[in-house]
Formats: structure tokens, C-alpha cells, sequence
């Protein structure tokens, strides 16, 4: 293990440790609220308006940090202004926002954190977008990624499509240091090219709902997005492009597949993508282990 590797991993025990120390601290806030009778609590950042009915006073670091994914994400994504507000809802438990949740969203599978558009009549947040989840261990990587998706939503005025909304979601949810080195995808990602599994972009492309979107074809999108945000320089502009012609409303916005056949020969960027996640230095290597899988 490198000295690298080691501090890495102190890092990440003492952010741990701070995050449930946090989440500790929400719950105690939590219950004196609650016994006190405490009304509904809103805090407002920028276009984000947070709500909850507990106090969010140990919860201002965590949605401190919504101003620095909005800033990164449109430098970045190159996105344009947001033009909505997003409406942030906080709920205490994982219990209420079931709750809530079988009786807002009855028909649709329970998920731990959500992002939900619709346009809604004279909406006095002016926020169609609206994400929703609950304290937990891992709140900050639920909040990052729900308002990923609630930023691009609001800079495009419109849903993206369903590969590059997740891949981008969870290519943000990371703490911006471990956005390339995600415990989850990266190991996942090197064995999947090397067992030839690995999704083409054009069948991401072609996914049309959330069903499509398995557990394994978010992780090929986030590794797409993560080539294409940081892998030759030549393809980086093609995501913002792509993302600025669908806020434009261009009616026949080239797909992110076709825009690379326009730059390289078939096959061009799959070998890149390999190269970029040092599959073959790997195979070359068998001392050189991916990173864990566990999470
Ligand atoms: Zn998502």
C-alpha cells in the first residue's frame, strides 16, 4: 500500500466518521424538534429550497455543498443558467418518507432518494423538479446525486436522456476527489472490458426507461461519462455540446455516438476508453488488483 493509498484511506475513515457523526447529530436535532412541535423548516440557497420538518441546522455543511455541484457542474457540463428552482424535501426517516411516498407515489417503486419532474399549475416554488429523500448514512451521496439530476434538469428545462442523466448523477454523487475513483463502477467497469460486457454507447443510447437502466449499464455510463469529461481532449467537448443543442431545443441534436464517429474510426473510442481505465496495463499486471468492490 502506498503512502498515497494510506492517507486516502484515513481520509475516507475520518469523513465517515464526521458523516455519522453528522447524521448523529441530525437525529438528536431531530428529536428535540419533534418534541417541541416544530412547524415545517425551509432554507434557501440559491435556486435550491430545501424543506423539512425538523430543524436543518446540522444539515447547513451538506447543503453548503449543492452551491460548489451547481458551479461544477455547469463549468464542467458547460450548462446554461438554470432557469427553474429546485424544491429539496428532507424527510427524518427512512419511515415517513415511505410513508409519503405510498401516498404521493403509490404506484411507482420505493427508492431510498428520488428525483421527480412534472409541471405543476401555478407552482408558487417555480420548481417543476423536485427531489426527495431521507436521513441516512448516506445522505450526502443521495443528496449529490438526486440534485445532479435536479441541476441538469433546470439548466435544460427538459429531461436528458435516461444513460446520461444516471451516468452523469453518478459520476457527481461522488465527493469531488473520488469522482474517477468511485469504489463501486471503476473495478466493475475494468472487468467488464475485459470480458468483452462492456456497453457500446449506441446501446445506452437506445435505453428509453428507467427498466432499461439495470444495475450494470449505470455503471457503463458513468465510465462513458467519466472518458468523455476527462479522456482525450478532443471528445470532451462532446457532451456540453450535445447538452447545450437539447437546452436549445434543436429538433435533430446529433447523438453523443454519432458526434465520436464524426472524430474517430470505429472502434477509436472503445479503445481509448480501455486505455483510460488501464485495462490492459492490468491484465499485463495481475499483481496490480482492481480496487474492492465493497461498499
Ligand atoms: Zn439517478
Amino acid at each position: 500500500m502506498t503512502g498515497t493509498e494510506k492517507r486516502r484511506r484515513r481520509t475516507t475513515v475520518a469523513k465517515t466518521l464526521a458523516v455519522l457523526t453528522r447524521f448523529a447529530l441530525a437525529a438528536s436535532a431531530l428529536a428535540a424538534s419533534a418534541a417541541q412541535g416544530n412547524e415545517p423548516t425551509e432554507i434557501r440557497r440559491g435556486p435550491f429550497i430545501a424543506r423539512a420538518d425538523f430543524d436543518m441546522t446540522t444539515l447547513e455543511n451538506e447543503l453548503a455543498t449543492l452551491d460548489a455541484l451547481r458551479d461544477e457542474m455547469t463549468a464542467t457540463l458547460r450548462l446554461p443558467p438554470l432557469r427553474e428552482n429546485i424544491v429539496v424535501r428532507i424527510f427524518r426517516d427512512e419511515k415517513t418518507w415511505r410513508e409519503f411516498h405510498r401516498q404521493n407515489f403509490g404506484g411507482a417503486p420505493y427508492r431510498r432518494a428520488m428525483f421527480d419532474r412534472k409541471n405543476y399549475l401555478f407552482d408558487r416554488d417555480d420548481a417543476p423538479g423536485r427531489v426527495y429523500l431521507c436521513l441516512n448514512p448516506k445522505f450526502e451521496n443521495d443528496l449529490r446525486h438526486e440534485c445532479a439530476h435536479a441541476v441538469l434538469s433546470a439548466a435544460l428545462g427538459r429531461s436528458a436522456p435516461i444513460w446520461l442523466d444516471e451516468g452523469v448523477a453518478e459520476y457527481f454523487e461522488a465527493a469531488p476527489e473520488e469522482r474517477l475513483t468511485n469504489p463501486v463502477w471503476r473495478a466493475r467497469t475494468v472487468e467488464r472490458l475485459r470480458r468483452g460486457e462492456f456497453s457500446s454507447l449506441e446501446s445506452l443510447e437506445k435505453i428509453v426507461g428507467i427498466e432499461g437502466m439495470t444495475s450494470v449499464k449505470y455503471g457503463d455510463s458513468w465510465a462513458w461519462v467519466c472518458w468523455f469529461l476527462n479522456g482525450p481532449e478532443a471528445a470532451r467537448d462532446v457532451i456540453p455540446r450535445y447538452l447545450n443543442d437539447l437546452a436549445a431545443r434543436k429538433p435533430f441534436a446529433a447523438k453523443p455516438s454519432k458526434r465520436l464517429k464524426a472524430l474517430a474510426k470505429d472502434g477509436a473510442a472503445e479503445r481509448s476508453l480501455r486505455r483510460f481505465f488501464a485495462v490492459e496495463t492490468l491484465d499485463a499486471n495481475a499483481t496490480n488488483k482492481p480496487e474492492s468492490t465493497a461498499r
